[in-house]
């Protein structure tokens, strides 16, 4: 007889490491196919910024949405340590998004209305931080754009979801999917199972599941460079940012530097001429960055949907069929809020409404060139 699952998820990055977890906690027999190691791929390239605020461009969808994610991960945080062990690293201080010009500040009007934001001047900032250029005009101070560890976060979800009885296997990546009258019928290398529900959480790679599902939705590869740096002498507590580019502090003392975007390059390696730009851009925010030790540098491909939203939500035809893929810049911020919301789709629980419609898999689409 065939192993049966009530939930198989294809893809054992932050998302469905994520989804695996709100799945077990609710006592569903869940097991988790991943072609290589937890989070080896677009997850553990991240920086780990948590920017609700700081990343948001659409106060009406992605905001209240991101915001719910980012408070379950002060949750998440301690659930995690006591099943796993891990500790995520989620490092307190929050960000500065700078302002070098009268133009970026009133870009950030919006924003600093928040009552979760504060404008603070130059002078503040660089009390706080006086290795911040002193271009700067001043920054939206925003305490709860933590950062966490990702691949720390993906490990801590996926063990925390096995030591609630899902079972995970690495190394075993999903070929086919089949359709069969009540269940679904999943091929592996290492034998075939059977699941009610099935979850397609592979992020870059979840295009052939939707070709072999009769969907034309596409995801495109956004490359992203970044270094480390050993911060040897220098406190940095804030994490500082400017035209989608940072510096995170790490708790081990070094800084990630990121992030080019590179459209339509499946290349995973890093070029000189990005990491090149990365450093121009750094010191441009925090100068003595060019007499710091250079500690590693890496590439990963953020999954892209043709409106930069992720697709989460059910096949438009298939009941027991669900997509979780397509977070972009923004996956390690979105899996709890995407991990709960396909455990509610699932179980049949409530799901915003606005939710369900902006992330929904059969929205307009366009094909990319
Ligand atoms: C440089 C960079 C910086 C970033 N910084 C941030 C940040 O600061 N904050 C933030 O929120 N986000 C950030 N992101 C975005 C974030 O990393 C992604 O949105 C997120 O990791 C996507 O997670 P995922 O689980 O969907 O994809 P992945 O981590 O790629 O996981 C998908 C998994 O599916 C597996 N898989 C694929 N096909 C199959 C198959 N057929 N069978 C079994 N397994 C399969 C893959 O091996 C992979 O492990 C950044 C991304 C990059 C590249």
């Amino acid at each position: 007889m065939k192993k049966y699952y009530d939930a198989a998820i294809i893809g054992g990055g932050i998302i469905g490491c994520s989804i695996a977890y709100y799945l077990a906690k609710e006592n569903l027999k869940v097991g988790l196919f991943e072609s290589g190691e937890l989070g080896g791929k677009t997850t553990s390239a991240a920086a780990g910024m948590l920017g609700a605020h700081s990343e948001c461009d659409d106060m009406n969808i992605f905001y209240p949405f991101a915001r719910n994610s980012q408070l379950e991960y002060f949750k998440l945080e301690k659930e995690i340590r006591e099943l796993s062990k891990i500790d995520i690293s989620l490092c307190k201080g929050g960000i500065y998004k700078l302002a070098y010009t009268e133009k970026e500040k009133k870009e950030m009007e919006s924003l600093c209305a928040l009552p979760t934001v504060d404008w603070l001047d130059a002078n503040q900032v660089i009390s706080n931080e006086s290795t911040i250029s002193p271009l700067i005009l001043g920054a939206a101070y925003i305490e709860d754009d933590v950062s966490v560890v990702p691949e720390a976060v993906c490990k801590g979800l996926g063990i925390s979801a096995s030591v609630l009885g899902a079972e995970l296997h690495e190394y075993t990546q999903v070929y086919d999917i089949q359709k069969q009258e009540s269940t679904y019928l999943i091929k592996t290398p290492a034998g075939e199972v059977e699941a009610q529900y099935v979850v397609v959480a592979s992020g870059l790679w979840s295009n052939s599941f939707f070709e072999s599902m009769g969907l034309s939705n596409r995801i495109v590869p956004v490359k992203g460079e970044c270094l480390s740096v050993w911060n040897r002498g220098t406190v940095l507590n804030h994490t500082l940012f400017h035209e989608h580019q940072y510096i995170v502090p790490r708790m081990n003392g070094s800084l990630v530097i990121g992030a080019t975007m590179v459209e339509n390059d499946w290349n995973e390696r890093p070029s000189l001429g990005g990491i090149e730009k990365l450093i121009v851009h750094a010191k441009k925010m925090m100068p003595e960055i060019g007499e710091m030790e250079i500690g590693s540098t890496w590439a990963g491909l953020r999954p892209q949907t043709f409106d930069k939203k992720p697709f989460i939500g059910r096949h438009p035809e298939q009941e027991g069929l669900l997509f979780a893929a397509g977070h972009f810049r923004n996956g390690i911020l979105l899996a709890p809020g995407t991990g709960k919301m396909i455990s509610n789709l699932i179980l049949g629980k409530e799901v915003n409404k606005k939710w369900r419609e902006a992330f929904k898999i059969e929205r307009r689409h366009e094909v990319f060139a």
